[in-house]
């Protein structure tokens, strides 16, 4: 293909701005929102490498639950009382601001409640172990034994589970539209960013067809991270899920979001009758450490199985699609927020573990600030990088001052 002279112009003049942001997820929109909202003076561009919600934001299943990917009970132990509890405060935030500062009928937003339910007796005992200190941190939950469970979600097999009467669901694609369009950002769709050059106090943006400067930069693409700034690679890894929808129900019969084993499954019934289901990577875990697209007969194989099993209406309903998509676990379960190391007018976060709808509308405040000012916001400690390298290193970020959103 030839190029003409204006198309050369046009491709060598570098666009400018005061914050670019790169990925339009869940995390990169929401920034983009919270800088619109929160600093309007700021020019801001959002560079995504294919169409907005390419990525995990756009093929998950739209959960947008409360608390990390596993139970209470299980993160007080592994990250202690306070950080359990302000964790879960951070999820609940997330929810409360999804209703008050957007319109939900934009994006399917539904709550009421989802169920944690309980695969086998020592998982439903976690689950009643997590009540008092749940309710304690104002969250409200209620305990149901085996059978209201089995009721409730016209299931079987289940031990018990948690409701949780704050969960909810969004449509999360549509969500990622609504919130780019409720931002001021220039959009830059297929705009993959090939490499961040750091250069005269500013950051440079290549991309194939164009190049961006700015003074800060926010990366928010998810897995990919690394591939942009190497010096990331400890802090998330790419791991595949698979889904799948049936043909359309007759009746409504799974009234609110089930999330069950250990995070391992999830299932919820769309308006129309359709359900998703997903999960099953446990017993697959090497093949689905990838980021390739692509569903497998195994992995599917499993998601359908506990279907049938748990669901025993649903073996003639036909499945009408499967699909994947790439999520970015951290080491420790927590998402990863970051300055890039040497360049302090780089930011990121990376790591949601499986559960970025349930963080992102509030992380983009939380990076908003954390670009825009040369403060930390208020929780940022909960998803510091620093946690991961050695207490010498980490001294410089824990003597900045700590600011309130
Ligand atoms: C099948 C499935 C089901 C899930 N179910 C749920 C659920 O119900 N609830 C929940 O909370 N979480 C769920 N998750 C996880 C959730 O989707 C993710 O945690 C969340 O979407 C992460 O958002 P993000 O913005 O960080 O990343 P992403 O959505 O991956 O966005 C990153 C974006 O960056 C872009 N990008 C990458 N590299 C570049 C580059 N070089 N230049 C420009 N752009 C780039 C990508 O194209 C992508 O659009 C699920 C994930 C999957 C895959």
């Amino acid at each position: 293909m030839t190029v003409s002279i204006w198309q050369q112009a046009h491709r060598r003049r570098e666009l400018a701005y005061d914050v670019v942001v790169v990925g339009g997820g869940i995390v990169g929109c929401s920034t983009a929102y919270w800088l619109s909202r929160e600093h309007p003076s700021l020019q801001v561009a959002l560079l995504e490498a294919g169409a907005l919600g390419a990525g995990a934001s756009g093929r998950n299943a739209g959960f947008v639950l409360q608390g990390t990917h596993t139970d209470y009970h299980s993160d007080t132990r592994r990250y202690g009382t306070r950080t359990a509890r302000r964790l879960w405060a951070f999820t609940r935030a997330n929810r409360d601001l999804l209703v008050s500062e957007l319109r939900g009928t934009a994006f399917g937003w539904h709550s009421d409640g989802s169920v944690t339910a309980a695969g086998s007796d020592e998982e439903n005992e976690r689950l009643r172990a997590s009540v008092s200190a749940l309710r304690s941190a104002g969250a409200p939950v209620i305990h149901l034994d085996a059978s209201e469970t089995n009721d409730r979600l016209q299931a079987s097999g289940f031990h018990g589970g948690l409701l949780v009467t704050i969960g909810a669901t969004v449509d999360p694609l549509r969500l990622v539209h609504h919130i780019a369009e409720r931002s001021d950002a220039d959009v830059y769709a297929q705009h993959p960013v090939r490499r961040v050059l750091w250069r005269e106090q500013a950051v440079h943006l290549v991309a194939p067809t164009r190049r961006f400067r700015a003074d800060r930069v926010v990366l928010a693409v998810g897995p990919s991270l690394p591939t942009l700034i190497p010096a990331t690679s400890a802090y998330v890894r790419p791991v595949r899920a698979q889904m799948l929808a049936t043909a359309p129900a007759e009746t409504p019969r799974v009234p609110v979001p089930v999330y069950s084993h250990n995070g391992g499954f999830y299932v919820r019934q769309l308006q129309d009758g359709r359900l998703l289901a997903g999960g099953g990577r446990h017993p697959h875990r090497e093949a689905e450490a990838t980021d390739t697209d692509s569903t497998t007969p195994a992995v599917q194989a499993t998601i359908e199985r506990y279907l049938h099993t748990y669901f025993p209406w649903t073996p003639p309903l036909e499945i009408a699609q499967r699909w994947s998509g790439t999520m970015g676990f951290s080491p420790d379960g927590r998402p990863v927020v970051g300055r890039v190391p040497g360049h302090p007018e780089g930011v990121f976060a990376t790591g949601f573990t499986g559960h970025g709808m349930g963080y992102g509308f509030r992380m983009g405040r939380l990076l908003a600030t954390l670009v825009a000012d040369d403060e930390r916001p208020k929780s940022f400690d909960l998803f510091a990088a620093s946690r991961f390298e050695a207490p010498e290193a980490a001294a410089p970020h824990d003597a900045s001052q700590t600011r309130s959103e």
